[in-house]
């Protein structure tokens, strides 16, 4: 009668312990698929009364769908082999919400068979809500590493890493590769006519228009460093490129932006140097590439400025 009696307040002992724990305890039998125990606690969690959860479907039903497949799978072949594990996935609560579950899982073998699986169900809203706040400041961070601060269009280093890429895939593809060097004239006169921050906000609009004008998909306009910018025009002809320069020129002339620095009723005007890397011509490499459009840039600046000079030997 002892005996009894103090196996009686084991298995309350027990129950008490599994019912009253923040994780919810839970078995199915490995045959049938049907829960033979869930914890009451689940209906705190997500809403479900613990007599509706009949089957192994009822889990299945109440998962998110873009979880579904994976999960189900997962848990299914590494139970069906024996092997414990756990899974995170989104569960449905009763009105319509999700709340992020750990499924801590052992598997019960009898003759090398499954016969039923038993787990803890963990509630890690809390530290999945973490994990995506940290992952989302990761990529924004990533992000900010890769622009320019005052202009927001891309940096340098963003451009060294671009400008290898296109260029690899030019020479690859046996495609076109153009280029814009892009230099504001007289801007230093210009932030000493109408100070630094006027200057900022000239560097913001020249960088607003590049990235009007240049805004397929595959354009990338940077700003090189000081006044100057590169745009990378890939699949782009020479020609092409050219155009697209004297239209840009033309655009910045449009803003009117006056530059009193350089005399009267005159505005703030940009030189170009383009260039278009040809697969297995000319140049070796980026950096020559590069050089190359900053000497075109650097011979429009000579010739008087406001204007775009190219190299006809780089026609593809
Ligand atoms: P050029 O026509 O030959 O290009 O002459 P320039 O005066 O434009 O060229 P220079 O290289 O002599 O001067 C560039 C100026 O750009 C000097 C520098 O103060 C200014 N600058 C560089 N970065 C910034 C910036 O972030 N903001 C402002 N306001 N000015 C900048
Ligand atoms: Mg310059
Ligand atoms: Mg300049």
């Amino acid at each position: 009668m002892s005996e009894i009696n103090s196996a009686l307040k084991e298995d309350q002992f027990y129950k008490t312990l599994l019912e009253t724990t923040n994780a919810i305890p839970w078995q199915i039998n490995w045959k049938t698929k049907a829960f033979s125990y869930i914890g009451p606690q689940i209906e705190a969690l997500l809403g479900w009364t613990q007599d509706s959860w009949k089957t192994a479907q009822d889990w299945i039903d109440r998962m998110h769908p873009e979880d579904r497949d994976k999960t189900v799978n997962m848990c299914v072949s590494l139970s069906d082999q024996g092997t414990d594990h756990e899974a995170d996935y989104r569960a449905l609560t009763a009105t319509g919400e999700y709340v992020w579950i750990r499924d801590v899982v052992h598997v019960i073998r009898e003759n090398d068979e499954t016969v039923a699986i038993i787990g803890f169900m963990f509630d890690i809203s809390e530290r999945k809500r973490m994990e995506l706040e940290l992952e989302a400041l990761y990529r924004k961070n990533q992000e900010l590493l890769l622009q320019d601060p005052l202009t927001l269009v891309a940096n340098r280093k963003a451009l060294s890493e671009r400008i290898e890429n296109e260029f690899k895939r030019a020479t690859r593809k046996q495609r076109a590769l153009s280029l814009l060097f892009i230099d504001i004239d007289h801007f230093k006169k210009y932030n000493d006519e109408h100070g630094h921050l006027q200057g900022d906000h000239c560097l913001i609009s020249v960088a607003q228009l590049l990235k009007q004008h240049f805004s397929r998909a595959s354009d990338f306009v940077a700003r090189f460093g000081g006044e100057e910018f590169v745009v990378l025009l890939p699949e782009t002809s020479l020609e092409d490129a050219v155009r697209l320069a004297e239209e840009f020129r033309c655009a910045v002339c449009d803003l009117e932006i006056p530059n009193l620095a350089t005399g009267k009723n005159t505005q703030v005007t940009v030189s170009i140097g383009v260039n278009c890397y040809a697969a297995q011509q000319q140049y070796h490499n980026v950096v020559d590439f590069l050089n190359s459009a900053d000497e075109l840039l650097y011979l429009a600046k000579h010739k008087g400025r406001n204007q775009v000079q190219y190299s006809v030997e780089s026609c593809i």
